[in-house]
């Protein structure tokens, strides 16, 4: 068994009590990690650490050249331990080795190399006054930040929030999923071995209620959370929040909508359509899970895209070759299974897929469903899609908005002013053309609806993580 703790002021420890719990791999459904298991007062003592490395330690106080120094060390150590995070997160939640070290790992790296350049390299604004005065903004860290991440791109997720944390001068207090403790133990061994000072990333294990995941959004001593995960968590969160004024970025659940007009390109709508709902086994927020296919293609279409479901390999996720790994865990296994029978007990028909073995769910293709059920309007979060036909432009549009959500959409035509019409109509935070995930890292990143609350991703992440001051000088 390999064994993780709390990363708490530059020592890897033990929870106070000595409490631990079990990472238990989805593939042989067997523990293969014992972790700390933090209770509150473990989340304190990281908020402490990381308020003392705030208010005396130099991270805060050292120039963005020096800190990018530190950021690059850290994304050369993430690529060069890419096989142990690969295997970190493969072996946490299941998600096939050639996703993690092909695109995860990969991208965890790219995201402290992205936010210790822009942060040096972004200039802040001057307001030359013609009164005699001189405006100009200064981007001052915010403080302890919390970053608290969801399982389903662990290493990813967790430097989408640490890199732009740490870059702006932040201190940080980072808490994985409970299912996935590994790659952020991992990534806070490797900051340190870069040089990042004692306390600036802490790491603490455990669970979201009544435990260290709450105890981060009461603490007065946080200055901002960023979150990903569900968006009832996401409530909760909020509502913590509130009681200390303390802003929160929170991205949320979705439930993408893939609209496939008559004049795409087939083949390319396919391959995309494929990649969109089935990577990682559909546990991807912004999953086109709700595939509207205008009617006059739709029977072909069906057709084709059923035969590249049925083609993905599915089995052990540490086999290079494998396409679809198991679910992340028994319990949620047991949600999306559960969604198989909620769509059929409603009149509709899975075209191809079900239950497989162990915590699996093959590629499963439902028809049939309405607009309105269940399965068409809630997060299922696994290798699940609902294929219902449109017939205009507006029927697809209307469609696509008729959910809660508003995290993304995708749609596929080769009529330029109708993929600029449709974009400019969805309520959504990003809109992918022809294409699907494809990531700028300055752009901004975010749901609308409730799919999330702000925005992060090159400036926006800095909006979020400075507090940005206005200087006023008279001249
Ligand atoms: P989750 O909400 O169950 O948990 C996410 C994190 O929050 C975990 O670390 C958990 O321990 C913690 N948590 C739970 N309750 C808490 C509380 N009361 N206080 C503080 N922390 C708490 O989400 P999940 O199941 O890990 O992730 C899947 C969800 O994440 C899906 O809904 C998915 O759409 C969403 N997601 C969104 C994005 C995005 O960018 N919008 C990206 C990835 C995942």
């Amino acid at each position: 068994m390999e064994s993780f703790g709390h990363v708490i002021a530059g020592e890897e420890v033990a929870s106070a009590d000595g409490a631990t719990f079990e990472s238990v791999d989805p593939w042989t459904r067997a523990p293969w990690a014992t972790v700390a298991l933090g209770s509150a007062d473990d989340a304190r003592r990281a908020i402490q650490a990381a308020r003392q490395a705030f208010d005396d330690g130099p991270w805060p106080r050292m120039s963005f050249v020096e800190r990018g120094e530190v950021l690059h060390r850290l994304a050369d150590l993430i690529v060069a331990n890419a096989g142990e995070l690969a295997l970190a997160d493969t072996t946490d939640m299941g998600k096939p080795i050639s996703q993690t070290a092909g695109h995860d790992v990969p991208r965890a790296a790219r995201n402290f190399r992205f936010f210790a350049d822009h942060s040096r390299l972004t200039p802040a604004e001057t307001f030359p006054m013609p009164d005699g005065h001189h405006a100009y903004t200064q981007y001052d860290p915010a403080g302890v930040v919390a970053a608290i991440a969801p399982w389903n791109f662990p290493l990813m997720m967790a430097s989408w929030k640490v890199a732009p944390a740490l870059a702006w001068g932040n201190t940080v207090v980072l808490k994985p999923a409970e299912q996935t403790p590994a790659s952020a133990t991992i990534l806070a061994r490797l900051a340190l071995e870069a040089g990042l000072p004692p306390g600036v990333l802490n790491v603490v294990h455990g669970y979201g209620p009544n435990a260290a995941g709450q105890a981060l959004t009461e603490s007065p001593d946080v200055a901002r959370i960023t979150f990903t995960g569900e968006s009832s968590t996401g409530r909760a969160i909020s509502r913590a929040a509130a009681a200390n004024l303390t802003p929160v970025s929170l991205e949320l659940g979705g439930k993408g909508a893939n609209i496939v007009f008559g004049d795409a390109d087939l083949d390319h709508a396919v391959r995309w359509a494929i990649q969109a709902v089935f990577s990682n086994s559909g546990q991807v927020c912004l999953a086109g899970s709700r595939l509207y296919v205008q009617r006059d293609i739709f029977d072909e279409f069906l057709a084709r895209f059923t035969a590249a479901a049925d083609a993905l390999v599915l089995g052990d996720p540490k086999d290079r070759a494998t396409e679809i790994g198991p679910l992340s865990s028994r319990e949620h296994f047991e949600k999306v299974a559960g969604y198989l029978d909620i769509a059929t007990a409603a009149g509709a028909r899975l075209h191809t897929g079900g239950v497989g073995d162990g915590w699996s769910v093959r590629p499963t293709v439902v028809v049939g469903a309405g607009q309105r059920d269940r399965v068409t309007q809630e997060e299922i979060f696994g290798p699940v899609v609902v294929v219902l036909p449109f017939d205009t432009e507006a029927d697809a549009v209307t469609a696509a908005n008729d959910t809660p959500y508003g995290l993304n959409a995708m749609l596929f035509t080769q009529d330029l002013s109708r993929a600029h019409r449709v974009a400019r109509a969805l309520r959504v935070g990003t809109v992918w053309a022809n294409c699907f995930f494809v990531r700028d890292l300055r752009a901004p990143f975010g749901g609308a609806k409730h799919s999330g609350v702000g925005r992060e991703g090159g400036t926006y992440s800095r909006e979020f993580f400075t507090e940005p001051k206005a200087v006023v000088m008279e001249i």
